[in-house]
């Protein structure tokens, strides 16, 4: 049986048609398979490899802390130097009140453990979402998605989640005393790479602050340099009460985070004590990845760059078959006039060894999101192979 029947036998699939690609290796922005191919990675990973695959600085890192000590204790109870130093060096980066961070291992843990926060700091259960939103699959976060298709089959989720219609008003004045928390992706990423109307967000931030809401940013996708700043919420100087991460964070290794201030995080210290743990939350070799990752974010021209990615795609994708380019920074959407216009895109620019994909929503909405250390070679190489085939297949 050759490796991609195997992998289909014993590796449980979540799709009838999974991509397939054996990997050899992966060197920044290319994938090298088995079969010999090579693959500009023009989705990094899903939003993951934003320095690229191997960074040598993460790797390094990575290689140390191998050397010093791999799992040692539950999270929280050990002083463990790398997560030490990262916690302090994210923090720094972000608003006063986004003081402490609690570490685990994916984005949809970030998300329960922030849903959980929520509820038991204010003592309310009501939760608020968005349609067309994506949180993750695990119960919690699926019970904040806000797409029917993906919840129907779980059914019943977690009572009292309400779901508004993104970036727009009507509803917002169900945001009241009874509510534990609204969450919500600054930019919408499986919903279409969709970003947040500013006052749209700052009349949400209001409502929150008067009802004593918590307000949570999803910016599991957004994140970590993506959208040309540190944190999409910049963009809009509208601060979240609780901050989820994970993806790019640790430069590929698997990690998470939710950020809130101290009186928040203390409800999880008591009634009962222990109240939210995990094993392997803040892994030290996750935690030295995710150092370096953002200690080279912070020296480097990374989101420089992503703004120099998002003009040069938006000025070159457009024309007929385009209906138009959104998104900010390196987190891109490219929306085509129809799905097979969409799939024949894909198809050769597969073919021409850039792999490139879809958002869970749509299938009309081609996603780009390079690594930030895409050169402009390779960028131009990119683009115009996906303008020729547009033209191509129209
Ligand atoms: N939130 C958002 C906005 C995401 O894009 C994703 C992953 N696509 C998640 C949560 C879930 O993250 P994970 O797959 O690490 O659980």
């Amino acid at each position: 049986m050759n490796s991609l029947n195997r992998f289909k036998s014993v590796v449980a699939q979540t799709s009838d048609a999974p991509l397939g690609l054996e990997i050899e290796s992966a060197e920044g922005v290319y994938l090298n398979t088995v079969g010999g191919k090579r693959f500009i990675d023009f989705i990094s990973g899903i939003a993951v490899s934003s320095l690229g695959h191997r960074h040598p600085k993460i790797v390094r890192a990575i290689k140390d802390q191998v050397d010093r000590h791999l799992h040692v204790m539950v999270y929280g109870e050990f002083v463990q130097k790398p997560q030490l130093e990262f916690a302090e060096l994210l923090v720094g980066q972000l608003p006063e009140r986004l003081e402490q961070v609690y570490f685990v291992n994916s984005g949809t843990e970030a998300n329960e453990g922030a849903l959980k926060l929520a509820k038991k700091f204010t003592g309310r259960s009501r939760l608020i979402a968005f349609k067309n939103s994506y949180h993750g699959d695990t119960h919690g976060s699926l019970s904040v998605t806000g797409r029917d298709v993906y919840r129907d089959p779980y059914l019943p989720l977690l009572p009292d989640v309400h779901f508004l219609t993104f970036n727009s008003f009507e509803g917002l004045d169900s945001i009241d005393q009874t509510t534990a928390a609204v969450i919500l992706e600054p930019i919408q990423g499986e919903g279409g790479i969709i970003p947040a109307d500013s006052k749209w967000l700052a009349e949400i931030r209001s409502r929150c602050s008067d009802a004593g809401v918590l307000l949570i940013y999803d910016e599991i996708q957004s994140g970590f340099g993506r959208t040309g700043k540190l944190f999409a919420f910049e963009h809009y100087g509208i601060s979240p009460d609780i901050l989820c991460v994970a993806k790019a964070m640790a430069g590929g290794m698997p990690m998470g985070a939710f950020v809130s201030s101290k009186q928040i995080f203390e409800t999880f210290m008591y009634n009962p004590p222990l109240n939210h743990v995990t094993t392997f939350g803040g892994h030290p070799v996750s935690s030295a990845a995710a150092l370096a990752t953002l200690s080279e974010l912070l020296t480097g021209d990374y989101l420089d760059r992503a703004v120099v990615i998002e003009q040069k795609v938006k000025k070159t994708l457009s024309g007929e078959g385009i209906i138009e380019v959104r998104g900010l920074g390196a987190m891109l959407g490219l929306q085509l006039q129809s799905r097979e216009l969409t799939e024949a895109v894909v198809g050769d620019c597969f073919e021409q060894g850039i792999l490139l994909g879809w958002t869970l929503h749509s299938d009309t909405l081609i996603r780009l999101a390079p690594p930030l250390i895409i050169q402009d070679d390779q960028l131009d190489f990119v683009l115009d192979t996906i303008k020729k085939s547009v033209k191509k297949n129209i």
